[in-house]
């Protein structure tokens, strides 16, 4: 049911939405990045602004804005996002972070709209609706395994854990296996569990190319065969019923039942896009996470680009995204000072995943932001010097500090090319240190809880459709 918002947007013949039953449109806004990453705090955020609008100056549309409310969500069966809970969580009278994104959820806002344009005196306000789809980026990254078999994925996987220190014990596990033995359940389950510990702790050392995505995310399926298997080395032998012809066979059984259900029901019907970014985080762990980002980025982008994977193509039948927005998340980290550094390496980063993806199509952008805002600026003095800092009250005491987390290079270049001083440290200063606690705060009526350029994100993401 591809039609146009109606008057007014399909004059300018701009985008075609989808509509619900009574011809209302509806944007369906995917929210993913890696676990941790921030989509939890940026949704919560997003929608208390959202709900009031008294903090989005950026945020053209709000002025058209009649009401803005939540509802009953269309899809009966998915999780609804917990935003009441993290609200409460986030702004309650002991503020804390919220619980983590652990599966798929969606939330409907609604607005009503005031009608702009020269029809504006004949119409009465309109109705849009915002299906915010929250999803593990961990998941979104299984689709390169669509393209491969089991012999493939296992070699390609265990050549690049090779070069991994965190791999080692599992290496050694693997290697250690006969995999033309007749399956065996607890070693299967053994193995399956050896491999998800090196993932954790490889997720834990900065590196983002954890796949497949369940086996840190599993949502229900935690303990199921599909997710008891793991990249074996291929035996001479491979008879029926041995070990690796059993973790082929789940292997194939993930793709099938857990993978490309996920991108057909949820991926496939998404109109807009955020990915949010631990930039921060990446670049303080160093080169190395660095040019994993990066390298997943470029892997991300791929999956927005329509063709790219038959099966995909098969279930998109010529829909795309319209606009995507990769967004380094956490920025109330930095002073404002440093903010534009910050955004201009997202953008060196966002160009460069575009050329590695040849990737064409959808209006992208990138930029830094905070869902919520934990920190006030500062200034400190070390050695000497006065440097530009942030203040927060520490998670691990409650009591206030003020930190410097360090410096970002002028230009991008000088992070991103090897060969231009790439292994340089960066935020090498106080960042480690900065776990700061969301603040005590009180929001006026009128205001939702603090943020970075949350309102330019609405303006880029749905400010064309109110
Ligand atoms: P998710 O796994 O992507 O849902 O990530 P969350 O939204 O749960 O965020 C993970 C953690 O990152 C939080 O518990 C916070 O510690 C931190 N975080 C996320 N967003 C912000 C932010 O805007 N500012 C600050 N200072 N920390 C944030």
């Amino acid at each position: 049911s591809d039609i146009t918002d109606g008057i007014g947007r399909s004059l300018e013949g701009l985008v075609s939405t989808v509509t619900d039953p009574f011809g209302d449109p509806v944007i369906r806004l995917g929210v993913t990045g890696l676990s941790r990453a921030g989509k939890t705090v940026f949704i919560t955020g997003l929608v208390a602004n959202l709900l009031d609008r008294g903090r989005m100056p950026q945020f053209k549309g709000a002025e058209r804005i009649e009401a803005a409310y939540l509802q009953p969500q269309p899809d009966m069966t998915l999780p609804r996002f917990d935003y009441e809970t993290h609200l409460a969580a986030l702004t309650g009278d002991d503020p804390r972070w919220p619980e983590s994104t652990r599966t798929v959820s969606e939330l409907r806002l609604s607005f009503r709209i005031r009608p702009s344009g020269f029809l504006s005196g004949l119409t009465g306000p309109r109705t849009l609706h915002l299906d915010i789809i929250d999803y593990p980026g961990e998941w979104l990254l299984d689709l390169a395994l669509l393209d491969k078999g089991y012999a493939d994925w296992s070699d390609e996987t265990l050549a690049r854990l090779a070069k991994r220190t965190e791999a080692a014990g599992w290496l050694a596990q693997a290697r250690a296996v006969d995999g033309s033995r007749p399956l065996d359940e607890p070693e299967a389950q053994a193995l399956a569990a050896g491999f998800t510990a090196y993932l954790r702790a490889a997720r834990a050392a900065g590196w983002t190319d954890c796949t497949p995505g369940r086996f840190l995310l599993p949502g229900d399926l935690a303990g199921s065969p599909v997710l008891t298997f793991a990249p074996l080395p291929r035996p001479a032998m491979t008879p029926r019923g041995s070990l690796w012809r059993e973790m082929e066979r789940r292997f194939d059984a993930y793709k099938a039942k857990v993978v490309k259900p996920f991108f057909r029901d949820h991926f496939a019907r998404i109109d807009r896009q955020v990915v949010l970014v631990d930039a921060l985080g990446a670049i303080h762990a160093g080169p190395a996470a660095l040019e994993d980002l990066r390298r997943t980025m470029a892997e991300i982008l791929s999956a927005f680009r329509p063709g790219r994977n038959g099966f995909l193509s098969q279930i998109l039948l010529g829909k795309r995204v319209e606009r995507i927005l990769f967004a380094a998340t956490k920025a109330d980290h930095l002073h404002h000072s440093q903010h534009a550094r910050l955004t201009a390496i997202m953008q060196a980063m966002l160009r460069e995943a575009r050329d590695r993806a040849a990737f064409a199509g959808a209006r992208v952008e990138a930029m830094s932001l905070a869902g919520l805002r934990a920190t006030v600026e500062a200034e400190v003095t070390r050695d000497g010097a006065t440097l530009p800092a942030v203040r927060g009250r520490l998670l691990t005491t409650g009591k206030q500090a003020v930190m410097y987390p360090g410096e970002l290079p002028e230009d991008p270049a000088r992070l991103l090319s090897p060969a231009r001083g790439g292994a340089e440290a960066w935020l090498d200063a106080e960042f480690a240190l900065m776990a700061f606690a969301p603040a005590r705060m009180t929001v006026r009526p009128g205001e939702g809880p603090p943020h970075i350029r949350l309102d330019r994100a609405a303006e880029f993401l749905i400010g064309d459709m109110i």
